[in-house]
């Protein structure tokens, strides 16, 4: 059903008070947000953001208040709508709809691939496997998001290679959709004043910039210059009033700079709103396995991603150690999947195989395809939600689906059959898998009790048949505000 239109102009107008007034206006817009909520998806969020509100300490009450000043006024009140409105409310029901209707995954985001050209060679790219000249027509991408709205998809994030390669089409998408959000990570080295200043008129667009601790770390990996690039760009953009964060790959040799308390507090002092940090996958020929973390560096990154939560005011992410808040691997369509430049559908960023091509099939028949299917059956691949990855925890499901599913390489300089990628894996994921689950099943730590209800709870949060309804928890859960 169409959602009446007064519903976005009430919306907007509340954004408005909200803006001029955040401290008198946040609990009073809070509210109007929960009752539009039906089925109150977001309950939990709802009650975590009453408790933030009160205490002007809070490290996510100083968050918001760097929200309203940091981004631009009339973007905050479009984002009222294509994020808060569609991306976090009725993305929610659209999709559980169409997952019941096609009996398949359907996301929250796509992840597409404008180009697979960059303008740096960063050491263990994945990127760089998949050569440098494929490119995505403006028209898939296009219909891709044309596709994906129908579906109840409005997230929208470009990778690549450089996807600000292409920054010019990637501001028309956007113009074209403004019902959706949409993020790039990028290097940061094509930022310029214009773009920055069409970053703001366009008001649903912002960037995650990669980069891999201080000057030194940085250019290591990304080369010489990079690092000064991508802090020059956020000044850009902060004095634009454009939402951004930094996305960091941490590995054996970077963690302590990445995982120290002075490194976020810098980016947040840049201005940045969120970081996401991933950890590296030793993905094609040309990988680095030694830069695989160990399991000692992965435990003290989980420990920090924790106690940051309580302490800084930024939106920050573990996509391995976060498992717990999302029931496990995401991919497959479940929460995201990955187009790349070639227009090949993988299950993940860090899954180079493919049934289908999105220039050959619609964005359904991809979610139906073979290789996606197995995730849809096979999530999630660990009752410990700490051991979330098929390839990084439990490379044996990769392998097992990629066999049975007859999905290909995708990668397009030299294809890396999939017990050669797994192998890489192995050792990494029998050190994690005994420190993963002592943390699981520690007493002591304060999601234990939720944990042990998750053990009996199948990826979609619906109970498994050994497990009684009441005790299962609910979809809300999942919500990573409430840590
Ligand atoms: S396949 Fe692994 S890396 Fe990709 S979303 Fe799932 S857990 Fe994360």
């Amino acid at each position: 059903m169409k959602r009446n239109a007064m519903v976005d102009v009430m919306v907007k107008k509340a954004a408005r008070e909200v803006i001029k007034n955040p401290d008198k206006a946040l609990p009073r817009g809070l509210k109007l947000v929960e009752s539009l909520d039906r089925k109150k998806v977001n309950a939990r969020t709802y009650e975590a953001l009453h408790t933030v509100l009160d205490d002007p300490d809070n490290n996510w009450n100083i968050f918001l208040h760097n929200i309203f000043s940091n981004v631009a006024p009339e973007s905050l009140e479009k984002l009222s709508v294509s994020l808060v409105l569609n991306a976090a409310m009725e993305s929610y029901n659209k999709r559980m709809e169409n997952v019941k209707k096609y009996d398949c995954n359907i996301p929250w985001a796509i992840l597409m691939d404008p180009t697979a050209a960059c303008n740096l060679k960063c050491t263990g790219c994945w990127a760089a496997e998949y050569g440098k000249n494929a490119s995505l027509p403006y028209d898939v991408m296009e219909k891709v998001i044309r596709e994906g709205t129908e579906l109840g998809v409005y997230t929208y994030i470009f990778s690549g290679g450089e996807p600000l390669v292409r920054k010019e089409e990637l501001i028309q998408l956007c113009d074209s959709h403004p019902e959706c959000i949409f993020l790039a990570f990028t290097n940061g080295t094509l930022v310029d004043e214009a773009f920055a200043k069409e970053l703001r008129r366009v008001g649903n667009f912002g960037l995650a910039f990669s980069i891999e601790g201080f000057e030194e770390e940085t250019d290591m990996r990304r080369g010489a210059g990079t690092y000064q690039a991508v802090i020059r760009a956020m000044d850009l953009l902060k004095a634009e009033g454009v939402a951004f964060g930094f996305s960091t790959c941490y590995h054996s040799k970077n963690v302590d700079c990445v995982g120290s308390d002075a490194y976020v507090d810098f980016m947040i002092e840049k201005g940045c709103l969120f970081g996401w940090y991933f950890t590296y996958i030793p993905v094609g020929v040309d990988a680095v396995p030694e830069l695989i973390a160990t399991a000692e560096q992965r435990e003290f990154m989980y420990h920090q991603m924790r106690k940051w939560r309580q302490t800084k005011p930024a939106f920050l992410l573990d996509f391995w150690n976060d498992g717990e808040y999302t029931l496990g691997c995401i991919a497959g369509g479940r929460n995201y999947f990955h187009i790349n430049a070639a227009g090949e559908c993988e299950p993940c960023a860090f899954i180079h195989y493919a049934n289908v091509n999105i220039k050959d099939c619609s964005l359904l028949e991809a979610l139906q395809s073979p290789l996606f299917m197995e995730y849809h059956r096979g999530q999630p691949f660990n009752q410990n939600h700490l051991r979330p990855c098929p390839l990084l925890d439990n490379p044996h499901c990769l392998r097992e689906m990629v066999e049975r599913s007859g999905a290909h390489s995708t990668e397009m300089l030299s294809p890396e059959p999939v017990e050669q990628l797994t192998s890489k894996t192995q050792a990494a994921s029998e050190a994690w898998g005994p420190v993963a689950d002592r943390i699981w099943e520690d007493p002591n730590e304060p999601k234990y009790a939720s944990r042990s209800r998750l053990y009996h709870q199948k990826a979609d949060g619906s109970p498994m048949e050994d497990s009684p309804e009441d005790t299962a928890a609910a979809p809300e859960d999942t919500d990573i505000s409430a840590n």
